[in-house]
């Protein structure tokens, strides 16, 4: 449930949770890691499987969306800004690349993914990508049966929500080490198909809005996801 997920929300800074992800990596931890907006939250409080991911011991959500970070202050909780699933992509591929750690890549049209390689072996020459998959030929169990096998050291999940986060949570258990992250659509960004917000609407909190700007078929979603969030934030709020 919502209130559940604020209870073991990451508060702290961005940088903070990079060296702690990029530590784990380097001690053969494993991590799985939920980067939540409103809307990932608002799937997870009517989605069972995704509820499950989300309250499970074994994964961290962090605030990728403003919205959770203010809901979260709403509730008297100190936080210390966002930490974003594309910021902390790229910092764990860097780390991982400086480092010799495995990679995998899941998701994203073909042509994404091909631009993403691309883009970080050039960023990266030393990097150590052990496989990839695109997300539009219905097999992930393949896949994972696949990533079981190479046992990577970062492997990141570019599906969208729930089907992302449903994934690697159903598969957790068989891996002994590992950062897992669901990032959404940063290997568009990543890659370079898709523009990231100018650093103005970054800064604003107001990257949302050029997403939706940018893709106005969101904004049903968007608008629906957050008013719902809204009311029950409230609703949280006034039973404490
Ligand atoms: N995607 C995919 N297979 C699918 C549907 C989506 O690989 O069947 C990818 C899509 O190409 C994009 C990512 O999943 O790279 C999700 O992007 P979106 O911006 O919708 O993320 P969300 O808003 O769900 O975080």
């Amino acid at each position: 449930m919502l209130k559940d997920y604020f209870d073991k929300l990451y508060t702290g800074t961005q940088q903070d949770f990079f060296e702690l992800a990029a530590t784990n990596m380097d001690q053969g931890n494993r991590m799985f890691i939920i980067t939540a907006n409103p809307e990932t939250m608002m799937i997870g409080d009517s989605n069972h499987d995704m509820d499950m991911a989300l309250c499970s011991p074994d994964s961290t959500i962090v605030p990728d969306g403003i919205g959770v970070v203010k809901a979260a202050e709403q509730l008297g909780i100190e936080m210390n800004g966002r930490t974003t699933g594309v910021e902390l992509s790229a910092y764990l591929i860097k780390h991982a690349g400086a480092t010799g750690k495995a990679v995998y890549f899941y998701g994203a049209k073909q042509e994404v993914l091909d631009a993403l390689i691309a883009k970080v072996k050039e960023d990266n020459p030393d990097i150590n990508i052990v496989g990839s998959h695109n997300g539009y030929s219905n097999c992930d169990e393949q896949v994972f049966a696949e990533i079981e096998a190479l046992k990577p050291d970062l492997v990141l999940v570019a599906l969208g929500i729930p089907r992302q986060e449903v994934l690697i949570h159903r598969h957790l258990a068989n891996f002994d080490k590992g950062i897992f992250i669901g990032v959404g659509g940063s290997f568009d960004v990543l890659s370079g198909t898709k523009k990231r917000a100018p650093a103005i609407f970054v800064k604003c909190n107001l990257e949302w809005l050029y997403r939706i700007l940018k893709e106005p078929k969101r904004f049903g979603r968007f608008f629906r996801s957050n008013v719902r969030f809204l009311s029950k934030v409230r609703k949280i709020k006034s039973a404490k």
